[in-house]
């Protein structure tokens, strides 16, 4: 299996970003930081920038902050999914996501041809030239944002009940972002919580979100901010598409200034997409008028990440109150 992005080829006008990155490398912020995880062994080196192992106690923080926010859902009507990361090639068309972020996408391609196209993959890969013509598309892409998949199985339910309907989400996710800063993974977590319903119950949804992130963030002995974002949508349209987005205030983010002082990480976000996910998938509302959606993500190796950074590389060192929450007895 390969994994191909846009950035595969890369042309003598467009080096590869590996190039760029190395170039740039001390100038990137962190300030040493992802030097230090890998020394303290909490994340392990794989070659390819973004792409890291985990050790277990990196592992058991990630589990227990996943554990922490989930157990929102617990005494409430909530349906846990869980779906794996990679998805329907067809969804992520539909999805509008190669308009909006095409330099993020990861395709599975496959070889699919005979002994005689396999004779000259070999070839090729002996002489260490370009083999990846060899292989054909999937079906499958990576998946690039947790709640994806949960659409268009939602909708061929039918309508929505009265009360709407919440999902919890857990999925390793993909973007095609190679960095050395360690918050920019090119794999990474987010535990999720989907809404689908009226306009009212995904502002009231988005509103109980932002308290609950809050509290949990703050419980881990983390500052934070909550602030109106954006994404980062692809080229010149997509500024004016974030420009829109900023304006009607349909994004928030939880940012905490731990990794990176001077540029706090955004490590929730609150997404209201209005009726843009229902109009695509059809999901339809108790009465039949187009349902809204928004959703809740919280990415845990960011939230890791900082804790790691504020309260130290040792986890018995953590203070009481931070451990107690985050491993109760
Ligand atoms: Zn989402």
């Amino acid at each position: 299996m390969h994994v191909a992005t846009p950035y595969a080829k890369p042309t003598a006008d467009a080096p590869a970003p590996s190039a760029v990155l190395d170039a740039e490398k001390s100038d990137l912020g962190g300030g040493g930081y992802l030097e230090e995880l890998l020394a303290h062994g909490l994340l392990v080196s794989t070659g390819v920038e973004g792409l890291y192992g985990r050790s277990a106690v990196f592992e058991d923080v990630v589990e227990h902050i996943s554990a922490l926010v989930g157990a929102w859902g617990a005494d409430r009507p909530v349906e846990v999914l869980r779906f794996p990361p990679a998805m329907s090639r067809k969804l992520l068309e539909d999805s509008g996501y190669l308009r909006n972020f095409p330099d993020q996408v990861g395709s599975v391609f496959t070889f699919c041809g005979n002994d005689r196209d396999h004779s000259r993959l070999l070839r090729c890969l002996d002489k260490q030239e370009d083999w990846t013509e060899s292989l054909s598309m999937t079906r499958v892409v990576m998946t690039p944002v947790a709640c994806y998949p949960v659409y268009p199985v939602m909708a061929a339910r039918g309508p929505l009940p009265q009360e709407g309907r919440t999902i919890d989400i857990f999925s390793y996710c993909f973007r095609h972002e190679p960095s050395f800063e360690p918050e920019r993974m090119q794999l990474f977590r987010q535990r999720e919580f989907v809404r689908m319903g009226t306009p009212l119950q995904i502002e009231e949804f988005l509103q109980e979100m932002i308290g609950l992130a809050k509290e949990t963030i703050q419980a881990l002995g983390l500052p934070a901010t909550i602030a109106v974002a954006s994404d980062a949508f692809f080229g010149r349209t997509g500024k004016v598409v974030a420009d829109s987005q900023r304006h009607q205030r349909l994004k928030f983010e939880l940012l905490i200034p731990a990794i990176n002082p001077d540029k706090p990480t955004a490590c929730c976000s609150f997404n209201n997409h209005t009726d843009c996910f229902g109009k695509i998938w059809q999901i339809l509302g108790a009465t039949g008028e187009v349902a809204h959606t928004g959703c809740c993500g919280f990415g845990l190796e960011r939230i890791a990440l900082s804790l790691f950074r504020h309260h130290g590389f040792d986890i018995d060192g953590w203070p009481e109150s931070v451990r107690a929450t985050l491993w109760p007895t």
